[in-house]
């Protein structure tokens, strides 16, 4: 049987526990995929669009984690960790 561990809070889940899930996160350039054309292959330009191909492919990353349930309630509130990351005095109306 295989088991898995919760990436937060290490809590071991086996394969087909309902209480498993699994978060993927892509970060990737926001810019379109570089399409060419036939005058981007004649002229000058080849070496440009080869270099920003080799950026995306150098930024892009992929990320899998596994998460009990508790920890993907968690997770699932706040994926970007605003609250810790900006905390903003909040205003009151009295
Ligand atoms: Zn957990």
């Amino acid at each position: 049987m295989i088991s898995y561990t919760c990436d937060l809070c290490g809590k071991t889940m086996i394969e087909n526990d309902p209480m498993r899930f699994v978060v993927k996160i892509e970060i990737f350039a926001a810019r379109d995929p570089l399409e060419l054309c036939d005058d981007d292959l004649i002229d000058d330009r080849r070496e440009e669009l080869a270099q920003m191909q080799d950026v995306d492919e150098q930024l892009y990353q992929s990320h899998r984690y596994d998460l009990c349930g508790e920890c993907r309630q968690i997770y699932q509130e706040d994926p970007l960790f605003r609250s810790k990351l900006y905390q903003r005095p909040r205003h009151s109306d009295n």
